[in-house]
């Protein structure tokens, strides 16, 4: 009895497979074949000429020099005339929200579900924009975890999101909820909201976050720009705190993105051994020695410095707390990321998106070049660099066999002119085409 039946299930097997083969010719994975006339694989500092990529089931399978013909059932992707890049990943974006005049007065008419769903319109954008991962460094909450539930379940197009869900701060903080608040509405605030005081609040503010389904950890160790309070760059955590939160996140496997304009602040984020400093806009030359030391990324969002030095010349954009110091940021951060990457600083691509337009992201690599910067290495810090603050090194950030088929290109060549980048025209992720010319 037991031979029998062994004979058969192998019988039925056997017909299984045939009937797969002749009846559903699609369960042999075709390939997709693209002809790149130029690719920079986000490794290399020399582009190479007239490659095939090869695509099966979201991956990287081949990369060959010369144009492949394609098999039976192949797709061919042309873009000879084209530059083709590994997926580029902005490593400091705000998805939940858009600023705008009316940014400090919408929180009293809008829903957390109205906040989620916009963000799905600014997720769009990003891809769109040849984006296809991003950081986010800071909502209300818990919007952008659910943004990259829905993304992932492919609900909704946007990039590969890894979110710090809601930054960190100390009372009366950037990024404290209720500062400039009137009366009432300026309550006191605590872990849960990620406002802390001491040492065991920001064990438990760490905690919260990975609760919540975060990433990574973002705290605001200096004052910023547009909160409502007077310092842009006053340090506001102790070296306590700081270590504590350091310590508590390495225990959850998350790493630490810290806000920082002060030098004073950044100073202290670096010495408690966090991954990335935000905008370093007052970086002094010891602060650029110890980050070399250290490892420590900077992320310099140029974009949004020349971005509020702008809006701050329309009379009554900003409230006047704010106009002053927006004001003053831009020609800073501009000089700070000349003598950062002259000094050798390790960098990693981050607009601070959601300040200035969603979707726009790629005008940075104009600031970066226009600071100093080679086009290669500005792409470089937007793929391989950022892949490796992200530690997902081993799967994205460049073109090479194995590695996860997040691609994208643009017309003609970005190194002689790197404004190109800011017309992104292909975007595959995950081995789907979002775009295409
Ligand atoms: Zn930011």
């Amino acid at each position: 009895m037991p031979q029998r039946s062994s004979r058969v299930s192998s019988h039925w097997l056997l017909l299984l497979l045939v009937l797969s083969c002749c009846c559903f010719p699609g369960l042999i994975q075709a390939a997709t074949i693209i002809h790149a006339g130029r690719l920079i694989d986000g490794r290399s500092d020399e582009p190479m000429l007239q490659v095939s990529i090869m695509v099966e089931e979201g991956r990287i399978t081949q990369v060959v020099r010369g144009y492949r013909e394609p098999g039976d059932g192949d797709t061919l992707i042309k873009l000879t005339e084209h530059t083709v890049m590994p997926g580029l990943m902005d490593m400091h974006t705000h998805l939940q929200s858009q600023f705008s005049k009316d940014a400090y007065t919408e929180r009293f008419f809008m829903d957390e579900a109205d906040y989620a769903l916009r963000s799905t319109v600014y997720a769009r954008a990003t891809l769109l924009a040849g984006f296809t991962t991003v950081r986010d460094l800071g909502d209300n909450g818990t919007n952008s975890v659910a943004l990259r539930k829905a993304i992932d379940q492919g609900w909704v197009p946007g990039p590969r999101i890894f979110t710090a869900g809601k930054s960190i701060a100390t009372t009366g903080g950037h990024a404290d909820p209720t500062n400039g608040l009137k009366g009432d509405y300026r309550r006191d605030t605590g872990p849960l909201e990620g406002v802390i005081n001491g040492v065991d609040d920001a064990r438990k503010a760490v905690r919260q976050r990975y609760k919540d389904g975060a990433d990574l950890i973002k705290l605001t160790a200096t004052g910023g720009v547009l909160s409502l309070a007077a310092s842009g760059q006053n340090p506001q955590f102790t070296d306590e705190e700081l270590i504590a939160i350091v310590a508590t996140a390495k225990d959850y496997g998350m790493r630490v993105a810290v806000h920082a304009h002060g030098t004073e602040g950044i100073k202290r984020a670096v010495l408690a051994g966090v991954d990335s400093i935000e905008h370093g806009t007052f970086m002094t030359d010891e602060v650029i020695q110890l980050m070399k030391e250290k490892g420590t990324y900077w992320v310099p969002t140029n974009m949004a410095g020349e971005w509020v030095a702008d809006k701050a010349k329309e009379p009554g954009y900003f409230p006047e707390v704010v106009r002053p110091k927006a004001a003053a940021i831009g020609p800073l951060m501009k000089e700070t990321f000349k003598k950062g990457y002259a000094a050798g600083v390790k960098i990693a691509f981050g607009t601070d998106s959601g300040v200035s337009p969603h979707g726009q992201n790629a005008h940075e690599f104009e600031l970066m070049v226009e600071g100093g910067m080679p086009p290669m290495k500005a792409i470089q810090s937007a793929t391989l660099e950022a892949a490796r603050l992200l530690k997902i090194e081993q799967r994205l950030g460049t073109v090479e066999p194995q590695k996860v088929a997040d691609l994208v290109a643009v017309k003609g060549n970005p190194l002689e002119n790197i404004k190109l980048m800011k017309d992104v025209v292909f975007v595959m992720k995950d081995g789907t085409v979002y775009k295409k010319p």
